[in-house]
C-alpha cells in the first residue's frame, strides 16, 4: 500500500474488495465486446490482467492526510450489514479497520469523512455495529455529505425504493449523532479540499478536488466506474440515475481534464491517473509506479 504524495498532502488507498461483483460487459451494459477490444491497446497490466483479460477494479477508501485534517473519502461496503443479491457484500467480516490501521490511520484520527455520493459501496463504513447499535466508525469526524444527495436517499429510503437499508444503518445514525454536515455540492472545505458538483450518477453526486502548492488531484467518485469509459464516455454504468447527465458531466469532465497536469483518483479503479489525449484518442494514463 504505497503512499501517493501531492505537495504537502499524501493519499493512501484502503482497498476492501480488489475485484468488482460485476465484470465489465455487465458494468457498463451500452458497451460491445468488439468496441472494448477495441481499446485493449492503451491498456496494460495495471488496468487489465494479461493472463485473464480481465478488466481491474476495487472497492477502495482514499486516505489524505493535509496539513489540516486526516480525510477519508468514500467508506466502502463496511461490515455486518444485510446487502441482499451481492454474496460479497452480504454480512462482510472484511479486514479494512486493520487495514487502516496498517496505512497508519486509527478511527480516533480521522475528522472527516466526504462521501461522494450515497450508494451503498461509499457509505458502509460511516457506521460500525457495537452493541447491537449502528455507531459513527470515526467517533471524532464530522461527515461531509451533500444536502441535496441526503435529502433525494432519505425519500429513497422512506418510500422503500432504496433496497438496502443503507439510509438508516450507514446515515441516519451519523446524522442523529450531530456529527454530519450536509452542505452544497460546491462547498469549499479549506484551502486544500472542495467539493464540485458532478450529477447523473446519483442526483447530488460530487467530485473532490484537492489543491496543494506542487499541484492537483481530483476524486471523481462514481462518475467513471472502469478506465475504458475516458475512452468511451457515452458508457454509462449499470447504476447511472439520470443516462444523459451523467454522460453530458462525464464528457464536460474528459475535456475540461485532457492532457491537464491533474492526477484523477476515480473509487473503483485500480490505480490513479491522468487523462491523456495523443492524437486526440482520449484515454486513462496510470502513474509511473
Ligand atoms: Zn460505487
Amino acid at each position: 500500500m504505497t503512499a501517493l504524495t501531492i505537495g504537502d498532502v499524501t493519499v493512501t488507498r484502503v482497498v476492501e474488495l480488489d475485484r468488482s461483483s460485476f465484470e465489465i460487459g455487465a458494468m457498463l451494459p451500452e458497451s460491445t465486446p468488439e468496441r472494448i477490444a477495441a481499446q485493449r491497446d492503451w491498456m496494460g497490466p495495471e488496468l487489465l490482467d494479461p493472463v485473464t483479460g480481465v478488466h481491474k477494479a476495487c472497492i477502495q477508501s482514499y486516505v489524505l492526510r493535509t496539513p489540516w485534517h486526516t480525510v477519508v473519502i468514500d467508506t466502502c461496503v463496511g461490515n455486518d450489514k444485510p446487502r441482499n443479491g451481492v454474496p460479497a457484500w452480504y454480512m462482510r467480516r472484511g479486514t479494512y479497520l486493520s487495514d487502516l490501521a496498517a496505512a497508519g490511520v486509527k478511527p480516533e484520527d480521522v475528522d472527516m469523512v466526504i462521501c461522494t455520493h450515497l450508494h451503498v459501496d461509499h457509505v458502509g463504513w460511516n457506521t460500525r455495529l457495537e452493541g447491537g447499535r449502528w455507531v459513527p466508525t470515526f467517533p471524532r469526524a464530522r461527515y461531509v455529505i451533500v444536502r441535496e444527495e441526503f435529502e433525494f436517499w432519505k425519500r429513497e429510503g422512506e418510500t422503500g425504493r432504496e433496497e438496502f437499508g443503507l439510509i438508516d444503518d450507514s446515515v441516519m445514525p451519523v446524522v442523529e449523532a450531530g456529527m454530519a454536515d450536509l452542505v452544497a455540492s460546491d462547498h469549499v472545505i479549506d484551502d486544500r479540499l472542495r467539493l464540485e458538483p458532478a450529477p447523473g450518477h446519483t442526483p447530488a453526486h460530487v467530485c473532490v478536488r484537492l489543491t496543494t502548492p506542487a499541484g492537483q488531484a481530483i476524486f471523481t467518485g462514481d462518475m467513471m466506474h472502469r478506465p475504458i469509459q475516458v475512452a468511451e464516455p457515452e458508457w454509462n454504468s449499470r447504476f447511472c440515475d439520470d443516462a444523459e447527465l451523467a454522460r453530458k458531466t462525464r464528457r464536460g469532465f474528459l475535456e475540461r481534464h485532457a492532457d491537464a497536469d491533474v492526477i484523477v483518483l476515480a473509487a473503483h479503479f485500480p490505480v490513479a491517473g491522468r487523462i491523456v489525449a495523443p492524437g486526440g484518442r482520449t484515454r486513462f494514463q496510470p502513474l509511473a509506479a
